[in-house]
């Protein structure tokens, strides 16, 4: 049996191990917040935005934002059927509708020109899940947000490290959201992020954040609302930035592993990969190949194929509105379509050329028979 080659898994190096180490002996008392504090400035730093609320998940950073948007019962949310769970199961939680549009063929992103007829009167908010590090075409998706007064939400989860037209995924809408989950670009074990410019918004989440105790509310003890527990830890905040620190690194190398299966795959014409299309940089989270259907290649063939080689790849998301709890959709075509013949490729930091020339060797011969 050959080695496994693994889907994904973190960089940890000593600094990280230092932080949390320092975190976990000294991190108590007045200094119980500082790698939080740290981490949150130091995030919007990079990213370029005002505020910051670190949280134990993007799910929970989702489901704060979109509380502190009002999103609630009868309420209807837009978002792409290509997506993960995480974003949905939050307005399902507040009581809302999730209500799923179409992807475009390229970007596998919410189709633009189809948003419009799905907002009616219940519409809170649109989001934009900027899917395996492709970027959704937010300059159409704002215009529209603009035009019906809509809140434009940045799940950016997979997207650290994609720029679009100078400005970093997450940066653009009303608030943004990004994950720190294992599997991510950086790390903090679980966790997770929420960023905006939007002062009021901010405080919002906040105080939300904080089991709905305001930060001027000098009362011990006294919520001023009911609110949430989503906070990161001090010990994960240590490990985000030392993480951090390595943020150039990890994500130029994210996008070396992609540009390394590109030009392993430039030959064959009826795949095609995240696309980066002018005035943007992909963040390339996940590489991910699509066969075209002339190739009759399956998502069954792809996954026997690389489980035959002790290769995790895995499927590509399934369309949410094909889940049981929601009903079904097919005229979703696209997002329906392309989980049938796609799959996502190993990209974990430290993965070798040879382990990176195996999976290409696997789709070459699917190709070629
Ligand atoms: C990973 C992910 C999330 C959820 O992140 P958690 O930190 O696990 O809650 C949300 N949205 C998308 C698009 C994701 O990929």
């Amino acid at each position: 049996m050959k080695s496994r080659i693994l889907y994904t898994k973190p960089s940890i190096t000593d600094l990280e191990v230092s932080y949390a180490t320092d975190a976990a002996a000294n991190g108590w008392g007045d200094k119980c917040y500082d790698y939080i504090n740290r981490f949150e400035r130091e995030f919007s730093a990079f990213l370029g935005v005002d505020f910051a609320v670190a949280t134990s998940s993007c799910t929970g950073a989702l489901h704060m934002g979109m509380a502190a948007l009002g999103v609630g019962p009868g309420d209807e949310v837009i978002l792409a059927d290509t997506n993960w769970i995480a974003t949905a199961s939050p307005i399902v939680n507040l009581g809302a509708t999730p209500v799923f549009v179409d992807v475009l063929p390229d970007s596998w992103c919410i189709n633009p020109s189809l948003i419009e007829n799905a907002i009616t009167e219940r519409t809170k908010a649109i989001v934009a899940t900027h899917i395996y590090g492709n970027l959704c075409d937010t300059d159409a998706l704002l215009a529209i947000g603009e035009k019906y007064s809509l809140p434009v939400i940045e799940d950016s989860a997979e997207a650290l490290g994609s720029v679009y037209k100078g400005k970093r995924a997450g940066s653009m809408g009303a608030f943004g959201t990004f994950s720190f989950h294992g599997t991510k670009t950086i790390t903090t074990g679980e966790g997770g992020i929420f960023v905006t410019n939007d002062s009021s918004l901010y405080e919002n989440v906040l105080t939300l954040s904080n089991h709905g105790r305001a930060k001027g509310q000098v009362k011990q003890f006294w919520p001023d609302m009911v609110g949430f527990k989503y906070k990161m830890s001090n010990i994960q905040a240590a490990i985000g930035c030392a993480q951090l620190e390595r943020i150039q690194e990890l994500c130029e190398r994210k996008r070396e592993i992609l540009t390394y299966y590109k030009h392993g795959l430039a030959d064959i014409h009826s795949v095609s990969m995240n696309p980066e299309p002018e005035g943007t940089v992909n963040g390339a989270w996940m590489p991910t190949v699509v066969f075209e259907a002339v190739t009759g290649i399956t998502r069954e063939n792809l996954q026997s194929a690389f489980a035959r080689e002790n290769i995790d790849a895995r499927v590509f998301f399934y369309p949410l509105s094909g889940m049981p709890m929601f009903s079904k959709n097919p005229e979703n075509v696209v997002s329906y379509d392309i989980p049938e013949r796609a799959i996502n490729l190993p990209s974990y930091h430290d993965i070798t050329n040879e382990e990176q020339d195996r999976v290409i060797d696997v789709i070459r011969k699917l190709i070629n028979g």
